[in-house]
């Protein structure tokens, strides 16, 4: 594959690279922030399954910026299970966002103050064995769940993928619904239509009375049953719908030529941040050490290796 071929066929991918963000997610946030005004007054915010940290890089630039006219220190606490490049005034934590002890350690982070804004972008790899990626999907979604609660958020996002808009996508809503009295469903204008993938925007955080604050959750804790029946029929619950972003804005499952503005010449724009320990790191190595040829291989063919590193 050619290096312009990507920038061709995605159009987000392309300006990811061109205004300095690590991944094309990045948009997503952005337009999700156009249509819920996601960030006035927040200072303390919390990136779930962040890498390779273009959220956690809107979140610097947009939160940081007003530190000034806010008169209060921004904290952003960015969680993932692999290692991610620094950012500027981002807090690292590699962890597994199932696990207490990850909550805890965030939870030091704010000093016992609650977090302001919650965000979450997490997606297991997946396995191709759909009975199994479903059930971990489930597992870190209840988790985020978990947590949101734990956490005593004002706002927050959850990705939801094909898996939970399936069945039990209603139980979370009912959850959700529990705790915010503003569930909606958006979909971002970079999010590809032929994905399923949508994302829950959780606004305006009243718990019930007497709540207190705990890492349990109903599902994951499996200390008493849930009747899924309940939440089927009239009583499924149903939360608005909202395509967001500029609608004019780039469609992500188009085409566009490499020369967007005619007075613009293109040029192709290296990833902003290479992957920085990737699960391939040993094959490039034994690759361009030409460790891999076999007697009966061509022996001199150039390395591909990191040309596309951009998620
Ligand atoms: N929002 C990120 C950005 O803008 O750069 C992209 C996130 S990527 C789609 C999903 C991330 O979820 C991966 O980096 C993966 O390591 C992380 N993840 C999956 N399961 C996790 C878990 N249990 N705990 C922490 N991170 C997890």
């Amino acid at each position: 594959m050619g290096r312009s071929s990507k920038d061709k066929r995605d159009i987000y991918y392309r300006l990811a690279k061109e205004e300095g963000w690590r991944a094309r997610s990045a948009f997503k946030l952005l337009q999700l922030d156009h249509e819920f005004n996601l960030f006035p007054g927040v200072t303390r915010a919390v990136d779930l399954c962040a890498a390779p940290g273009s959220w956690s890089q809107v979140l610097s630039r947009k939160l940081r910026g007003r530190e000034e006219e806010q008169g209060e220190r921004v904290k952003i606490v960015a969680v993932d299970l692999q290692a991610m490049a620094p950012l500027p005034g981002v807090t690292q934590i590699q962890g597994d966002i199932t696990k207490v002890s990850t909550a805890q350690e965030i939870i030091r982070h704010f000093e016992g103050q609650p977090a302001d804004l919650v965000v979450c972008d997490g997606a297991p790899d997946v396995t191709g064995l759909h009975d199994v990626d479903e059930y971990i999907q489930a597992q870190l979604l209840l988790a985020v769940s978990a947590l949101f609660f734990s956490i005593h958020p004002l706002v927050c996002g959850v990705r939801l993928t094909a898996i939970f808009r399936g069945k039990d996508v209603t139980l979370l809503y009912s959850q959700l619904k529990i705790f915010f009295t503003g569930v909606t469903c958006a979909k971002p204008r970079s999010s590809r239509n032929s994905s399923i993938e949508a994302f829950v925007v959780c606004q305006n955080y009243s718990p019930p009375e007497g709540y207190v604050p705990n890492m349990s959750n109903p599902l994951l804790d499996h200390s008493y049953d849930v009747d899924f029946n309940q939440l089927e029929g009239p009583n499924r619950v149903i939360v608005p719908f909202l395509a967001c972003g500029d609608l004019s804005a780039f469609d992500s499952d188009r085409t566009y030529p490499l020369q967007l503005d005619a007075g613009k010449q293109y040029r192709y724009t290296p990833p902003t941040q290479p992957p920085i320990r990737p699960p391939y790191e040993q094959a490039c190595h034994l690759r361009k050490n030409n460790l891999l040829s076999r007697e009966d291989a061509p022996s001199s063919r150039p390395s591909q290796c990191g040309d596309e590193a951009q998620p």
